[in-house]
C-alpha cells in the first residue's frame, strides 16, 4: 500500500486574514514579504507568519486490536470516530503531547513506541494541521471516554473501520495494519510518561 501523507477536505478558500496586530492592536494591513503577501502591523512593522498547526495523532494497539475515540455531536466531524489526537500545546513536546491527549482522551497510559508518519490535513480553510503519527501500546488504566470524546472501543485490525472522522485516520490505520509499520524510533527519555 502506497503511503500517503497530504490530505485535502476541501480546495481553495485560505484561512481568514487576521485584521488587529497581537502587539500592539492596531489594524493590519497587506505587505509583499519574500514574494508573498502577508498580514502587518503599520503601526509597530510586526509581521503576522501563520503557519499551520502542530498536533498529533496515535495509534494505540493492543494486540490485532486498535483503539478509536468517537467525538462528541458539538465538535469538528462530531459523531464520528478517530484516532486519539489533539494539538501540541507551546510549551510542550510532541512526545509528552501525545501521552496527554492519549490519557485525556481515553484514560489509557501507553508508551509509545515510534513515529509512523506525518501528515499534512487541509480539514477547513481556518483548520489545517500537521499531524506526527506514533503508534503506542497501552501500559496502564482502562478505556473511558474525556474531554471531546463521548465512546472509546476497541476495534478489530481485520474488521471494518466505522465511520471516520478524517481520511488520514483511515489511511493510516489500514496501512499500519497491510505493511505492519514499525515506524523511526522514539526519544527513550519521553516514550514513556511516568505514572504515579
Ligand atoms: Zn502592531
Amino acid at each position: 500500500m502506497e503511503p500517503k501523507q497530504v490530505f485535502r477536505a476541501y480546495e481553495g478558500a485560505e484561512a481568514q486574514p487576521a485584521a488587529f496586530c497581537l502587539k500592539c492592536g492596531a489594524g493590519l494591513s497587506d505587505r509583499e514579504d519574500g514574494g508573498r503577501t502577508r498580514r502587518a502591523c503599520a503601526s509597530c512593522g510586526f509581521v503576522h507568519y501563520t503557519g499551520p498547526a502542530a498536533a498529533v495523532a496515535v495509534l494505540v494497539v493492543g494486540g490485532n486490536r486498535i483503539l478509536l475515540c468517537r467525538r462528541r455531536a458539538d465538535v469538528l466531524e462530531g459523531g464520528k470516530w478517530c484516532l486519539p489526537c489533539g494539538y501540541v500545546e507551546y510549551d510542550e513536546d510532541y512526545l509528552t503531547a501525545a501521552h496527554r491527549e492519549v490519557q485525556e482522551e481515553t484514560g489509557l497510559a501507553v508508551e509509545i513506541r515510534g513515529i509512523i508518519s506525518v501528515c499534512s490535513n487541509f480539514l477547513r480553510p481556518d483548520v489545517h494541521t500537521v499531524v506526527t503519527v506514533l503508534v503506542a501500546q497501552p501500559i496502564g488504566g482502562e478505556p473511558t471516554p474525556g474531554d471531546d470524546i463521548e465512546l472509546v472501543r476497541w476495534f478489530p485490525s481485520a474488521g471494518a473501520l466505522p465511520d471516520m472522522a478524517f481520511e488520514a485516520d483511515r489511511h493510516i490505520i489500514t496501512r499500519f495494519f497491510a505493511s505492519r509499520l514499525e515506524g523511526a524510533p522514539v526519544d527513550r527519555q519521553h516514550a514513556r510518561r511516568n505514572w504515579s
